[in-house]
């Protein structure tokens, strides 16, 4: 290898300005004027050859940038730190403008008097034709996804209309004086099903509320045990209906919150019927609570089919359903886990998931603020 010391960097440097078409390198005199262009320059400039030297540099400037002092701003700044670094249009000979990437900086002689700047710069209009691409697609992607939301909103609304009437006409053919027993299978069907329709909507109406940021809580002063007791009886028929043992592991002394026992309620319900789906009858399903500093905490675990590793981080995402345990869904579609870690986050709680894997049973774990005193009055976000 030849030493560097034996090359001529000076002379170098001159060749690589002029023999790069790529980069335009301009020498700037302290009264702002150009003192030299390169070739590259000229080029991406469109002056003819020897007619950039003496123009002001902010005639390189877009008349908008001039009038808001971008070009002594730009000079001011190499002056103070050594080097602006900008990107912005520029303009052409002929008026059009092209997106240039760059630098100016400061040169100072041997005893550290500034001499002149230097601006080394590329055309890169084609990076900021693409970033305006994104940028445009992002809008729309950003379009649809409100779109959707709007969809998920009115799809939700029109779901739940027919349920009320059909709640009635079950009513009516209750009361109705046709023999109990013909009528009473269909009658829990239709009961059966009215119910599982009623809360995946009111899962999917809840969950476009939290997106726009509509859920208003109601606090009230409340009791976590009393609350578990309440959403262990909401799921007792399905627990039975798969012969599931239950256990309920509280203190005695009571654990205050102030929450909204309604959106608490839906969160352990939730959790508590997926436990009761993901176990294979006969299961064994354990609730318990305690206090850990200033947060009660309660974990709903189950011995069913568990969460595989790679699960894990995302089963809480909206829509997310662990394709071998579909079958146990039961007409979910993977909202229900997406609006217990949205409603307890609004209670400035956490939720976590543990699970040893598949086959090993889940436990969920929720976290919520207990009443520390200082908030006495019911509370509303
Ligand atoms: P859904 O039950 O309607 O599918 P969820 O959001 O409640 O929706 O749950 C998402 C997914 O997480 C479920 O489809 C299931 O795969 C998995 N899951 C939730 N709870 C449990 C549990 N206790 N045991 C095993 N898997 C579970």
């Amino acid at each position: 290898m030849t030493p560097s010391h034996s090359l001529d960097i000076p002379r170098l440097l001159e060749k690589f300005a002029a023999e790069s078409p790529e980069h335009a390198v301009l020498v700037i005199d302290l009264s702002g004027h150009l003192a030299w262009a390169s070739p590259g320059a000229e080029r991406v400039f469109g002056y003819p050859h020897g007619k950039m030297v003496g123009l002001e540099a902010a005639a390189l400037f877009v008349p908008e940038d001039v009038e808001r002092g971008l070009a002594g701003h730009e000079i001011e700044v190499a002056a103070r730190t050594g080097i602006a670094e900008d990107d912005r249009w520029q303009l052409r000979a002929d008026g059009s403008r092209f997106w240039a990437v760059g630098a100016l900086v400061a040169v100072h002689d041997a005893a550290g008097r500034l001499e002149a700047y230097v601006k080394v710069m590329r055309d890169r209009t084609d990076v900021r034709a693409q970033v305006e691409v994104l940028a445009n697609r992002v809008a729309v992607l950003e379009q649809a996804v409100r779109r959707k939301d709007a969809f998920l909103s009115t799809l939700s609304h029109e779901l739940r209309n027919p349920l009320a009437p059909l709640a009635n006409a079950m009513q009516l053919i209750r009361l109705s004086s046709l023999p109990g027993s013909d009528i009473d299978y269909p009658l829990r069907v239709i009961e059966r099903q009215t119910e599982l329709l009623r809360r995946l909507v009111d899962d999917l109406l809840d969950m476009t509320r939290i997106g726009a940021g509509k859920i208003e809580l109601e606090r009230q002063p409340m009791v976590l045990q009393e609350l578990l007791r309440d959403s262990l009886d909401d799921v007792r028929p399905l627990v039975e209906e798969r012969r599931h043992t239950v256990d309920l592991i509280v203190p005695d002394e009571p654990l205050r919150l102030v929450a909204d026992a309604g959106r608490l309620r839906q969160v352990f319900v939730n959790l508590l019927t997926n436990a009761a789906k993901y176990t294979p009858p006969g299961g064994h399903i354990s609730v318990q609570a305690t206090l850990e500093g200033h947060e009660a905490v309660a974990k709903v675990s189950d011995d069913g089919l568990g969460i595989p590793h790679d699960m894990l981080p995302r089963i809480f995402d909206l829509f997310t359903q662990v394709e071998s345990s579909r079958p146990f869904a039961r007409g979910g579609l993977g909202i229900g886990l997406a609006l217990v870690r949205d409603l307890v986050a609004l209670h400035g709680g956490t939720v976590q998931v543990r699970s040893e894997g598949s086959g090993k049973g889940s436990n969920f774990i929720v976290r919520l603020p207990i009443e520390t005193g200082e908030r006495t009055a019911p509370m509303s976000r």
